[in-house]
Protein backbone atom coordinates (compact mmCIF):
# COMPACT_ATOMS: atom_id res chain seq x y z
CA UNK A 1 0.00 0.00 0.00
CA UNK A 2 0.81 3.63 -1.00
CA UNK A 3 1.10 6.59 1.79
CA UNK A 4 1.32 9.60 0.78
CA UNK A 5 3.38 11.40 3.21
CA UNK A 6 5.50 14.61 3.85
CA UNK A 7 9.09 14.49 3.22
CA UNK A 8 10.35 14.54 6.84
CA UNK A 9 7.82 11.70 7.82
CA UNK A 10 9.21 9.72 4.46
CA UNK A 11 12.62 9.63 5.24
CA UNK A 12 11.79 8.62 8.62
CA UNK A 13 9.46 5.82 7.39
CA UNK A 14 12.78 4.83 5.09
CA UNK A 15 15.13 5.13 7.66
CA UNK A 16 12.61 2.18 9.96
CA UNK A 17 12.38 -0.04 7.35
CA UNK A 18 15.93 0.42 7.02
CA UNK A 19 16.98 -0.07 10.46
CA UNK A 20 14.18 -2.65 11.30
CA UNK A 21 14.59 -5.18 7.93
CA UNK A 22 18.50 -5.11 8.01
CA UNK A 23 21.37 -7.19 8.73
CA UNK A 24 21.69 -5.39 11.71
CA UNK A 25 18.73 -6.62 13.14
CA UNK A 26 20.19 -10.24 13.97
CA UNK A 27 23.14 -8.26 15.64
CA UNK A 28 21.19 -6.11 17.79
CA UNK A 29 17.63 -7.91 18.43
CA UNK A 30 19.07 -10.16 21.39
CA UNK A 31 20.94 -6.98 23.20
CA UNK A 32 17.58 -5.37 22.65
CA UNK A 33 15.38 -8.12 23.99
CA UNK A 34 17.65 -8.37 27.12
CA UNK A 35 17.92 -4.77 28.02
CA UNK A 36 14.16 -4.24 27.85
CA UNK A 37 13.81 -7.70 30.38
CA UNK A 38 16.06 -6.23 32.44
CA UNK A 39 14.39 -2.56 32.58
CA UNK A 40 11.20 -3.45 32.37
CA UNK A 41 10.65 -7.08 33.11
CA UNK A 42 8.29 -9.28 31.31
CA UNK A 43 5.80 -6.81 30.33
CA UNK A 44 8.73 -4.70 28.42
CA UNK A 45 9.94 -7.93 27.09
CA UNK A 46 5.65 -8.50 25.39
CA UNK A 47 5.69 -4.85 24.49
CA UNK A 48 8.88 -4.84 22.54
CA UNK A 49 7.76 -8.70 20.80
CA UNK A 50 4.70 -6.63 19.38
CA UNK A 51 6.12 -3.15 18.66
CA UNK A 52 9.11 -4.60 16.42
CA UNK A 53 6.83 -6.04 13.65
CA UNK A 54 4.11 -3.46 14.20
CA UNK A 55 6.87 -0.76 13.15
CA UNK A 56 7.77 -2.61 10.44
CA UNK A 57 4.22 -3.14 8.95
CA UNK A 58 3.04 0.54 9.84
CA UNK A 59 5.98 1.58 7.99
CA UNK A 60 5.36 0.03 5.02
CA UNK A 61 7.95 -2.88 5.49
CA UNK A 62 6.30 -5.73 2.76
CA UNK A 63 6.26 -2.95 0.15
CA UNK A 64 9.54 -1.61 0.39
CA UNK A 65 10.99 -5.13 0.30
CA UNK A 66 8.90 -6.21 -2.38
CA UNK A 67 10.18 -3.81 -4.28
CA UNK A 68 13.83 -4.00 -3.48
CA UNK A 69 13.68 -7.67 -4.24
CA UNK A 70 12.21 -6.75 -7.58
CA UNK A 71 14.29 -4.39 -7.99
CA UNK A 72 17.35 -6.51 -7.65
CA UNK A 73 15.83 -8.87 -9.85
CA UNK A 74 15.68 -6.22 -12.36
CA UNK A 75 19.26 -5.17 -11.71
CA UNK A 76 20.83 -8.75 -11.91
CA UNK A 77 18.37 -11.22 -13.92
CA UNK A 78 15.73 -11.16 -16.58
CA UNK A 79 12.24 -10.55 -16.33
CA UNK A 80 10.10 -13.21 -16.86
CA UNK A 81 8.59 -12.90 -20.56
CA UNK A 82 5.12 -11.73 -20.15
CA UNK A 83 6.36 -8.74 -18.53
CA UNK A 84 8.44 -7.67 -21.25
CA UNK A 85 5.59 -5.59 -23.58
CA UNK A 86 4.12 -4.61 -20.73
CA UNK A 87 6.87 -3.58 -19.37
CA UNK A 88 7.80 -1.82 -22.76
CA UNK A 89 4.63 -0.36 -22.59
CA UNK A 90 5.54 2.20 -20.28
CA UNK A 91 8.49 3.59 -21.97
CA UNK A 92 6.62 3.67 -25.17
CA UNK A 93 3.68 5.58 -23.15
CA UNK A 94 6.44 7.97 -21.22
CA UNK A 95 9.33 8.61 -23.31
CA UNK A 96 8.22 10.84 -26.09
CA UNK A 97 6.41 12.56 -23.63
CA UNK A 98 9.20 13.76 -21.79
CA UNK A 99 11.67 13.85 -25.29
CA UNK A 100 13.16 11.14 -24.31
CA UNK A 101 14.13 7.78 -26.90
CA UNK A 102 14.95 4.21 -26.77
CA UNK A 103 15.18 1.04 -28.51
CA UNK A 104 13.76 -2.68 -28.40
CA UNK A 105 16.47 -5.06 -29.36
CA UNK A 106 15.67 -8.70 -30.04
CA UNK A 107 18.61 -11.12 -30.41
CA UNK A 108 18.43 -15.04 -31.18
CA UNK A 109 21.31 -17.48 -31.00
CA UNK A 110 22.63 -18.77 -34.35
CA UNK A 111 23.20 -22.46 -33.75
CA UNK A 112 20.37 -23.03 -31.45
CA UNK A 113 19.29 -26.27 -33.39
CA UNK A 114 22.53 -27.48 -33.83
CA UNK A 115 23.43 -26.67 -29.59
CA UNK A 116 20.01 -28.66 -29.46
CA UNK A 117 21.36 -31.54 -31.04
CA UNK A 118 24.68 -32.11 -29.54
CA UNK A 119 23.71 -31.55 -26.02
CA UNK A 120 21.13 -32.77 -23.02
CA UNK A 121 18.18 -29.85 -22.15
CA UNK A 122 19.96 -29.09 -19.14
CA UNK A 123 23.27 -28.42 -20.91
CA UNK A 124 21.23 -26.17 -23.27
CA UNK A 125 19.79 -24.49 -20.18
CA UNK A 126 23.33 -23.37 -19.03
CA UNK A 127 24.34 -22.01 -22.10
CA UNK A 128 21.13 -20.11 -22.60
CA UNK A 129 21.09 -18.74 -18.68
CA UNK A 130 25.04 -17.85 -19.83
CA UNK A 131 23.51 -15.83 -22.55
CA UNK A 132 20.75 -14.00 -20.62
CA UNK A 133 23.25 -13.21 -17.65
CA UNK A 134 25.91 -11.67 -20.66
CA UNK A 135 23.16 -9.56 -21.68
CA UNK A 136 22.46 -8.41 -18.70
CA UNK A 137 26.25 -7.42 -17.72
CA UNK A 138 26.24 -5.39 -21.30
CA UNK A 139 22.77 -3.29 -20.59
CA UNK A 140 22.03 -0.81 -17.72
CA UNK A 141 20.09 -1.18 -14.70
CA UNK A 142 17.19 0.24 -15.82
CA UNK A 143 16.89 -1.61 -19.08
CA UNK A 144 14.28 -4.19 -19.19
CA UNK A 145 15.87 -8.34 -20.68
CA UNK A 146 13.83 -10.96 -21.20
CA UNK A 147 13.65 -14.94 -22.87
CA UNK A 148 10.86 -14.20 -25.26
CA UNK A 149 11.35 -17.04 -27.22
CA UNK A 150 13.44 -20.68 -27.16
CA UNK A 151 16.48 -18.65 -27.73
CA UNK A 152 15.30 -15.38 -28.17
CA UNK A 153 15.84 -12.73 -25.95
CA UNK A 154 14.27 -9.06 -25.59
CA UNK A 155 15.92 -6.10 -25.08
CA UNK A 156 13.86 -3.06 -24.25
CA UNK A 157 16.18 0.30 -23.04
CA UNK A 158 15.13 2.30 -20.10
CA UNK A 159 14.19 5.79 -21.46
CA UNK A 160 18.09 7.83 -22.77
CA UNK A 161 18.10 11.10 -23.77
CA UNK A 162 19.47 10.47 -26.95
CA UNK A 163 19.77 7.42 -28.91
CA UNK A 164 20.57 6.97 -32.89
CA UNK A 165 21.25 4.46 -35.61
CA UNK A 166 25.08 4.40 -34.67
CA UNK A 167 24.68 4.00 -30.32
CA UNK A 168 22.40 1.09 -31.30
CA UNK A 169 24.49 -0.51 -33.68
CA UNK A 170 27.65 -0.54 -31.14
CA UNK A 171 25.64 -1.93 -28.42
CA UNK A 172 24.18 -4.44 -30.75
CA UNK A 173 28.33 -5.04 -31.23
CA UNK A 174 28.78 -5.10 -27.79
CA UNK A 175 26.43 -7.84 -26.97
CA UNK A 176 27.43 -10.08 -29.76
CA UNK A 177 30.92 -10.01 -28.44
CA UNK A 178 29.77 -10.70 -25.13
CA UNK A 179 27.73 -13.60 -26.68
CA UNK A 180 30.68 -14.63 -28.57
CA UNK A 181 32.85 -15.53 -25.44
CA UNK A 182 33.31 -19.39 -25.40
CA UNK A 183 30.87 -20.90 -23.14
CA UNK A 184 32.14 -23.79 -20.74
CA UNK A 185 29.91 -26.87 -20.23
CA UNK A 186 30.31 -30.28 -20.04
CA UNK A 187 34.40 -29.63 -19.79
CA UNK A 188 34.09 -28.50 -23.50
CA UNK A 189 34.02 -24.88 -25.24
CA UNK A 190 30.83 -24.06 -26.61
CA UNK A 191 31.04 -20.93 -29.14
CA UNK A 192 27.85 -19.04 -30.06
CA UNK A 193 27.20 -16.26 -32.45
CA UNK A 194 23.71 -14.29 -32.26
CA UNK A 195 21.83 -12.21 -34.82
CA UNK A 196 20.11 -9.17 -33.86
CA UNK A 197 17.36 -7.06 -35.12
CA UNK A 198 16.07 -3.58 -33.37
CA UNK A 199 13.62 -0.71 -33.57
CA UNK A 200 14.47 3.05 -32.43
CA UNK A 201 11.29 4.52 -30.76
CA UNK A 202 11.15 7.18 -32.74
CA UNK A 203 10.68 4.59 -36.28
CA UNK A 204 8.17 2.12 -34.17
CA UNK A 205 5.09 1.48 -36.35
CA UNK A 206 1.21 1.34 -34.98
CA UNK A 207 0.36 2.38 -31.80
CA UNK A 208 1.53 0.45 -29.07
CA UNK A 209 4.99 -1.85 -27.37
CA UNK A 210 3.85 -4.98 -29.02
CA UNK A 211 4.08 -3.55 -32.63
CA UNK A 212 7.26 -1.81 -31.73
CA UNK A 213 8.71 -5.76 -30.41
CA UNK A 214 6.97 -6.61 -33.65
CA UNK A 215 8.93 -4.76 -35.87
CA UNK A 216 12.39 -5.70 -34.14
CA UNK A 217 11.15 -8.82 -35.05
CA UNK A 218 11.28 -8.20 -38.28
CA UNK A 219 14.01 -6.68 -38.34
CA UNK A 220 15.78 -10.04 -36.93
CA UNK A 221 13.81 -12.22 -39.22
CA UNK A 222 15.46 -9.93 -41.92
CA UNK A 223 19.17 -10.21 -40.21
CA UNK A 224 18.73 -14.02 -40.14
CA UNK A 225 17.97 -13.78 -43.92
CA UNK A 226 21.03 -12.21 -44.26
CA UNK A 227 23.18 -14.94 -42.56
CA UNK A 228 25.03 -15.86 -39.01
CA UNK A 229 26.04 -12.61 -37.01
CA UNK A 230 24.03 -10.16 -38.93
CA UNK A 231 22.34 -7.14 -37.53
CA UNK A 232 19.38 -5.40 -38.78
CA UNK A 233 17.63 -2.15 -38.05
CA UNK A 234 13.71 -1.58 -38.79
CA UNK A 235 12.87 0.69 -41.35
CA UNK A 236 9.65 1.61 -43.30
CA UNK A 237 11.57 0.63 -46.47
CA UNK A 238 12.02 -2.97 -44.22
CA UNK A 239 8.54 -3.21 -44.07
CA UNK A 240 7.59 -2.59 -47.62
CA UNK A 241 10.18 -5.36 -48.75
CA UNK A 242 8.13 -7.49 -45.96
CA UNK A 243 5.34 -6.71 -47.41
CA UNK A 244 6.25 -7.87 -50.98
CA UNK A 245 7.57 -10.65 -49.77
CA UNK A 246 4.24 -11.68 -48.21
CA UNK A 247 2.49 -10.51 -51.01
CA UNK A 248 4.70 -12.97 -53.54
CA UNK A 249 4.58 -15.92 -50.82
CA UNK A 250 0.91 -15.61 -51.52
CA UNK A 251 0.61 -14.94 -55.00
CA UNK A 252 3.06 -17.71 -55.96
CA UNK A 253 1.30 -20.30 -53.71
CA UNK A 254 -1.89 -19.44 -56.04
CA UNK A 255 -0.23 -19.71 -59.68
CA UNK A 256 1.48 -23.04 -58.24
CA UNK A 257 -1.76 -24.20 -57.70
CA UNK A 258 -3.29 -22.86 -61.03
CA UNK A 259 -1.26 -24.56 -63.14
CA UNK A 260 0.87 -20.98 -63.88
CA UNK A 261 4.16 -22.79 -63.13
CA UNK A 262 5.35 -24.90 -65.51
CA UNK A 263 8.53 -26.45 -66.78
CA UNK A 264 10.23 -24.80 -69.80
CA UNK A 265 12.90 -27.36 -71.31
CA UNK A 266 16.50 -26.68 -72.59
CA UNK A 267 18.04 -29.17 -74.57
CA UNK A 268 21.45 -31.23 -74.03
CA UNK A 269 23.31 -32.63 -76.78
CA UNK A 270 25.83 -35.08 -77.12
CA UNK A 271 29.30 -33.70 -78.40
CA UNK A 272 30.01 -36.66 -80.45
CA UNK A 273 26.93 -37.33 -82.16
CA UNK A 274 25.55 -34.12 -82.04
CA UNK A 275 22.07 -35.65 -81.00
CA UNK A 276 19.77 -34.17 -78.49
CA UNK A 277 20.15 -36.68 -75.21
CA UNK A 278 17.73 -35.32 -73.19
CA UNK A 279 16.26 -31.74 -71.74
CA UNK A 280 16.24 -30.01 -68.34
CA UNK A 281 13.13 -29.10 -66.83
CA UNK A 282 12.96 -25.24 -65.72
CA UNK A 283 10.89 -24.10 -63.95
CA UNK A 284 9.34 -20.75 -65.25
CA UNK A 285 6.38 -18.71 -63.65
CA UNK A 286 3.52 -17.51 -66.89
CA UNK A 287 2.48 -14.79 -65.15
CA UNK A 288 -0.38 -12.94 -67.20
CA UNK A 289 1.18 -9.62 -67.05
CA UNK A 290 4.84 -9.73 -66.42
CA UNK A 291 5.67 -13.66 -68.81
CA UNK A 292 7.51 -15.74 -68.39
CA UNK A 293 9.19 -15.23 -64.49
CA UNK A 294 12.88 -16.87 -63.91
CA UNK A 295 13.19 -19.20 -60.66
CA UNK A 296 15.78 -16.97 -59.44
CA UNK A 297 12.82 -14.45 -58.33
CA UNK A 298 10.28 -16.90 -57.34
CA UNK A 299 11.46 -19.86 -55.92
CA UNK A 300 12.50 -18.36 -52.64
CA UNK A 301 9.06 -17.43 -52.16
CA UNK A 302 8.04 -21.40 -53.24
CA UNK A 303 10.50 -22.32 -50.01
CA UNK A 304 9.25 -20.19 -48.11
CA UNK A 305 5.90 -21.32 -48.41
CA UNK A 306 6.95 -24.79 -48.02
CA UNK A 307 5.52 -25.77 -51.47
CA UNK A 308 8.67 -27.27 -52.77
CA UNK A 309 7.56 -30.35 -52.26
CA UNK A 310 4.14 -29.39 -54.70
CA UNK A 311 6.99 -28.08 -57.20
CA UNK A 312 8.46 -31.09 -58.03
CA UNK A 313 5.12 -32.89 -57.84
CA UNK A 314 4.11 -30.43 -60.78
CA UNK A 315 7.81 -30.16 -62.46
CA UNK A 316 7.88 -34.39 -62.67
CA UNK A 317 4.19 -34.46 -63.96
CA UNK A 318 5.20 -31.91 -67.12
CA UNK A 319 8.21 -33.36 -67.68
CA UNK A 320 6.33 -36.64 -67.95
CA UNK A 321 3.80 -35.45 -70.14
CA UNK A 322 5.96 -33.80 -72.15
CA UNK A 323 7.98 -37.36 -72.52
CA UNK A 324 5.35 -39.02 -73.48
CA UNK A 325 4.15 -36.40 -76.32
CA UNK A 326 7.58 -36.20 -77.71
CA UNK A 327 7.41 -40.81 -77.65
CA UNK A 328 4.13 -40.29 -79.73
CA UNK A 329 5.39 -37.99 -81.94
CA UNK A 330 8.10 -39.98 -82.91
CA UNK A 331 11.05 -37.96 -81.52
CA UNK A 332 14.10 -39.21 -79.49
CA UNK A 333 14.21 -37.93 -76.75
CA UNK A 334 16.42 -40.33 -73.85
CA UNK A 335 15.72 -38.92 -70.50
CA UNK A 336 14.34 -35.51 -68.92
CA UNK A 337 16.51 -33.98 -65.90
CA UNK A 338 14.71 -32.25 -62.92
CA UNK A 339 16.15 -30.56 -60.40
CA UNK A 340 15.72 -31.47 -57.04
CA UNK A 341 16.30 -29.38 -54.19
CA UNK A 342 17.84 -30.63 -50.35
CA UNK A 343 14.24 -30.47 -48.62
CA UNK A 344 12.62 -32.54 -51.93
CA UNK A 345 15.16 -35.10 -51.53
CA UNK A 346 14.66 -34.89 -47.74
CA UNK A 347 10.75 -36.32 -48.27
CA UNK A 348 10.65 -40.05 -46.73
CA UNK A 349 7.94 -40.49 -49.89
CA UNK A 350 9.63 -39.38 -52.53
CA UNK A 351 10.52 -42.90 -53.71
CA UNK A 352 7.08 -43.59 -53.95
CA UNK A 353 5.41 -40.81 -55.48
CA UNK A 354 8.14 -41.06 -58.30
CA UNK A 355 7.91 -45.20 -58.25
CA UNK A 356 4.12 -44.15 -58.62
CA UNK A 357 4.42 -41.21 -61.63
CA UNK A 358 6.59 -43.87 -63.55
CA UNK A 359 3.86 -46.54 -63.34
CA UNK A 360 0.88 -43.92 -63.87
CA UNK A 361 2.99 -42.77 -67.05
CA UNK A 362 4.22 -45.97 -68.28
CA UNK A 363 7.92 -44.91 -68.18
CA UNK A 364 10.85 -46.47 -67.54
CA UNK A 365 12.75 -45.19 -64.81
CA UNK A 366 15.58 -44.55 -66.55
CA UNK A 367 13.88 -41.75 -68.45
CA UNK A 368 13.96 -39.66 -65.56
CA UNK A 369 17.52 -38.18 -64.41
CA UNK A 370 17.66 -36.14 -61.21
CA UNK A 371 19.54 -33.46 -61.07
CA UNK A 372 21.46 -32.61 -57.76
CA UNK A 373 23.66 -30.01 -56.19
CA UNK A 374 27.13 -30.66 -55.73
CA UNK A 375 26.61 -28.16 -52.49
CA UNK A 376 23.54 -30.94 -51.35
CA UNK A 377 25.48 -34.08 -51.66
CA UNK A 378 28.71 -32.33 -49.20
CA UNK A 379 26.69 -31.03 -46.97
CA UNK A 380 24.13 -33.79 -46.49
CA UNK A 381 24.43 -34.99 -42.84
CA UNK A 382 20.73 -36.11 -43.00
CA UNK A 383 20.13 -40.03 -43.64
CA UNK A 384 16.55 -39.76 -45.62
CA UNK A 385 18.93 -37.67 -48.10
CA UNK A 386 21.21 -40.58 -48.41
CA UNK A 387 18.43 -42.92 -48.25
CA UNK A 388 16.56 -40.93 -51.12
CA UNK A 389 19.49 -40.52 -53.60
CA UNK A 390 20.21 -44.29 -52.75
CA UNK A 391 17.13 -45.35 -53.40
CA UNK A 392 16.51 -43.45 -57.05
CA UNK A 393 19.67 -44.80 -58.27
CA UNK A 394 18.61 -48.50 -57.24
CA UNK A 395 15.32 -47.81 -58.65
CA UNK A 396 17.19 -47.20 -62.53
CA UNK A 397 16.92 -43.41 -62.49
CA UNK A 398 19.90 -41.65 -63.16
CA UNK A 399 21.41 -39.16 -61.09
CA UNK A 400 23.07 -35.76 -61.85
CA UNK A 401 25.41 -33.56 -60.09
CA UNK A 402 24.55 -30.31 -60.98
CA UNK A 403 26.73 -27.05 -60.46
CA UNK A 404 29.93 -29.21 -60.12
CA UNK A 405 33.10 -27.16 -59.11
CA UNK A 406 31.26 -25.10 -56.34
CA UNK A 407 30.85 -27.26 -53.70
CA UNK A 408 33.49 -29.34 -52.89
CA UNK A 409 31.58 -32.94 -53.28
CA UNK A 410 34.40 -35.74 -52.27
CA UNK A 411 35.05 -38.41 -54.90
CA UNK A 412 33.64 -40.79 -51.86
CA UNK A 413 30.35 -38.81 -52.58
CA UNK A 414 30.34 -39.39 -56.14
CA UNK A 415 30.38 -43.05 -55.49
CA UNK A 416 28.28 -43.13 -52.74
CA UNK A 417 25.31 -41.73 -54.48
CA UNK A 418 25.60 -43.87 -57.70
CA UNK A 419 26.16 -39.84 -59.37
CA UNK A 420 26.37 -41.02 -63.04
CA UNK A 421 27.03 -37.65 -65.07
CA UNK A 422 29.20 -34.13 -63.58
CA UNK A 423 27.14 -31.24 -65.24
CA UNK A 424 30.55 -29.20 -65.17
CA UNK A 425 29.20 -25.65 -63.61
CA UNK A 426 28.95 -22.64 -66.19
CA UNK A 427 32.06 -20.33 -64.58
CA UNK A 428 34.33 -22.85 -65.99
CA UNK A 429 32.77 -23.14 -69.10
CA UNK A 430 32.67 -19.61 -69.49
CA UNK A 431 35.44 -18.35 -71.76
CA UNK A 432 37.19 -21.08 -71.94
CA UNK A 433 38.24 -21.30 -75.03
CA UNK A 434 40.30 -18.25 -74.56
CA UNK A 435 41.41 -18.65 -70.88
CA UNK A 436 44.40 -21.81 -70.55
CA UNK A 437 43.16 -21.91 -66.86
CA UNK A 438 40.05 -22.35 -67.47
CA UNK A 439 41.01 -25.77 -69.79
CA UNK A 440 42.96 -26.60 -67.32
CA UNK A 441 40.23 -27.15 -64.65
CA UNK A 442 37.75 -28.37 -67.05
CA UNK A 443 40.64 -31.12 -67.97
CA UNK A 444 41.03 -32.26 -64.39
CA UNK A 445 37.14 -32.65 -63.77
CA UNK A 446 37.42 -34.52 -67.26
CA UNK A 447 40.38 -36.90 -65.96
CA UNK A 448 38.82 -37.58 -62.65
CA UNK A 449 35.34 -38.32 -63.75
CA UNK A 450 36.58 -40.62 -66.32
CA UNK A 451 38.58 -42.72 -63.88
CA UNK A 452 35.67 -42.91 -61.99
CA UNK A 453 33.93 -43.98 -65.02
CA UNK A 454 31.32 -41.32 -64.94
CA UNK A 455 29.88 -38.84 -67.80
CA UNK A 456 30.00 -35.36 -67.90
CA UNK A 457 28.22 -32.56 -69.48
CA UNK A 458 29.27 -28.72 -70.07
CA UNK A 459 26.65 -26.24 -68.66
CA UNK A 460 26.16 -22.60 -69.94
CA UNK A 461 27.77 -23.07 -73.22
CA UNK A 462 26.94 -20.02 -75.21
CA UNK A 463 29.29 -19.89 -77.90
CA UNK A 464 31.00 -22.09 -80.73
CA UNK A 465 34.14 -21.41 -79.45
CA UNK A 466 33.32 -22.94 -75.84
CA UNK A 467 31.03 -25.91 -77.74
CA UNK A 468 34.47 -27.02 -79.77
CA UNK A 469 36.58 -26.80 -77.10
CA UNK A 470 34.62 -28.86 -74.62
CA UNK A 471 33.99 -31.59 -77.19
CA UNK A 472 37.88 -31.53 -77.93
CA UNK A 473 38.58 -32.05 -74.26
CA UNK A 474 35.96 -34.86 -74.53
CA UNK A 475 33.45 -33.64 -72.65
CA UNK A 476 30.28 -36.23 -73.02
CA UNK A 477 27.37 -33.67 -73.59
CA UNK A 478 26.67 -29.76 -73.68
CA UNK A 479 23.28 -27.00 -72.68
CA UNK A 480 23.52 -23.81 -73.18
CA UNK A 481 22.43 -21.08 -74.71
CA UNK A 482 24.50 -21.53 -77.14
CA UNK A 483 22.84 -24.55 -78.20
CA UNK A 484 19.15 -23.28 -77.26
CA UNK A 485 17.59 -21.65 -74.64
CA UNK A 486 15.20 -23.04 -72.04
CA UNK A 487 11.61 -22.89 -74.18
CA UNK A 488 8.14 -23.91 -73.72
CA UNK A 489 7.06 -27.49 -74.47
CA UNK A 490 5.27 -26.53 -77.48
CA UNK A 491 8.19 -25.31 -79.04
CA UNK A 492 10.25 -28.08 -78.31
CA UNK A 493 8.59 -30.63 -80.92
CA UNK A 494 9.78 -28.10 -83.74
CA UNK A 495 13.01 -27.38 -82.42
CA UNK A 496 13.98 -30.99 -82.53
CA UNK A 497 12.82 -32.18 -85.28
CA UNK A 498 14.56 -29.22 -87.16
CA UNK A 499 18.05 -29.79 -84.65
CA UNK A 500 17.97 -33.56 -86.00
CA UNK A 501 17.21 -32.38 -89.88
CA UNK A 502 20.45 -30.25 -89.42
CA UNK A 503 22.16 -33.42 -88.44
CA UNK A 504 21.62 -35.26 -91.50
CA UNK A 505 21.87 -32.48 -93.77
CA UNK A 506 25.05 -32.18 -92.65
CA UNK A 507 26.94 -34.61 -94.21
CA UNK A 508 24.94 -34.08 -97.73
CA UNK A 509 26.70 -30.68 -97.65
CA UNK A 510 30.47 -30.91 -97.71
CA UNK A 511 32.36 -28.47 -95.89
CA UNK A 512 29.58 -27.07 -94.09
CA UNK A 513 29.49 -27.19 -89.95
CA UNK A 514 26.73 -28.78 -87.74
CA UNK A 515 26.24 -26.27 -85.14
P1 LIG B 1 20.49 -24.82 -62.88
O1 LIG B 1 19.89 -26.13 -62.50
O2 LIG B 1 21.97 -24.72 -62.84
O3 LIG B 1 19.93 -24.51 -64.31
C1 LIG B 1 20.67 -23.87 -65.30
C2 LIG B 1 20.37 -22.43 -65.33
O4 LIG B 1 21.26 -21.78 -66.23
C3 LIG B 1 18.98 -22.10 -65.84
O5 LIG B 1 18.56 -20.92 -65.21
C4 LIG B 1 19.24 -21.84 -67.32
O6 LIG B 1 18.24 -21.04 -67.92
C5 LIG B 1 20.54 -21.12 -67.25
N1 LIG B 1 21.31 -21.29 -68.46
C6 LIG B 1 21.28 -22.30 -69.35
N2 LIG B 1 22.17 -22.09 -70.33
C7 LIG B 1 22.77 -20.90 -70.08
C8 LIG B 1 23.76 -20.13 -70.75
O7 LIG B 1 24.28 -20.49 -71.79
N3 LIG B 1 24.14 -18.96 -70.17
C9 LIG B 1 23.58 -18.52 -69.02
N4 LIG B 1 23.98 -17.37 -68.52
N5 LIG B 1 22.63 -19.23 -68.34
C10 LIG B 1 22.24 -20.41 -68.88
P2 LIG B 1 17.13 -20.79 -64.62
O8 LIG B 1 16.13 -21.49 -65.46
O9 LIG B 1 16.94 -19.34 -64.32
O10 LIG B 1 17.25 -21.62 -63.27
C11 LIG B 1 18.06 -21.19 -62.26
C12 LIG B 1 18.16 -22.25 -61.20
O11 LIG B 1 16.91 -22.44 -60.56
C13 LIG B 1 18.51 -23.61 -61.74
O12 LIG B 1 19.89 -23.65 -61.96
C14 LIG B 1 18.05 -24.51 -60.64
O13 LIG B 1 19.02 -24.60 -59.62
C15 LIG B 1 16.85 -23.76 -60.11
N6 LIG B 1 15.63 -24.40 -60.62
C16 LIG B 1 15.04 -24.26 -61.84
N7 LIG B 1 13.93 -25.02 -61.90
C17 LIG B 1 13.83 -25.65 -60.72
C18 LIG B 1 12.89 -26.59 -60.16
O14 LIG B 1 11.93 -27.03 -60.77
N8 LIG B 1 13.12 -27.03 -58.86
C19 LIG B 1 14.19 -26.59 -58.16
N9 LIG B 1 14.34 -27.05 -56.92
N10 LIG B 1 15.08 -25.73 -58.65
C20 LIG B 1 14.91 -25.27 -59.91
CA1 LIG C 1 20.06 -28.13 -62.99
CA1 LIG D 1 23.54 -26.12 -63.06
Amino acid sequence: MQLRLPIALKHARAWCVAALSGPQMLAFLPAATLAAFWLGGEPALIALAVAVPFLWLLFGGVDASTRARLARIAQTGLVPADQFVPKAEVVHADAPASGKSSAIFTVELDQFAELQDRFEPAAVDKVLKAVGDRLVTVSRDRDTISRIGDSRFGICLGDVQHIDLESCLQMCSRMQSAIEEPIAIDGTSVYMSASIGFCLLARAPGADAQDWLNAALAALIEAQRRGPSTVRAYSSELQSRLKHRADLRDEVAAALEQGYIQPWFQPQISTDTGKVTGFEALARWIHPDRGAISPAEFLPAIEASGLLERLAEVMIYHSFTALKAWDSAGLHVPQVGVNFSGSELSNPRLIDKVRWELDRFDLTPDRLTVEILETVVTNTSDDTITRNINALTALGCHIDLDDFGTGNASIASIRRFGVGRIKIDRSFVMKADRDPEQQRMISAVLTMAERLGVETLGEGVETVGEHALLAQLGCDHVQGFGIARPMPFEKTLDWVRAHEAKLQDAPVIPGRRAN
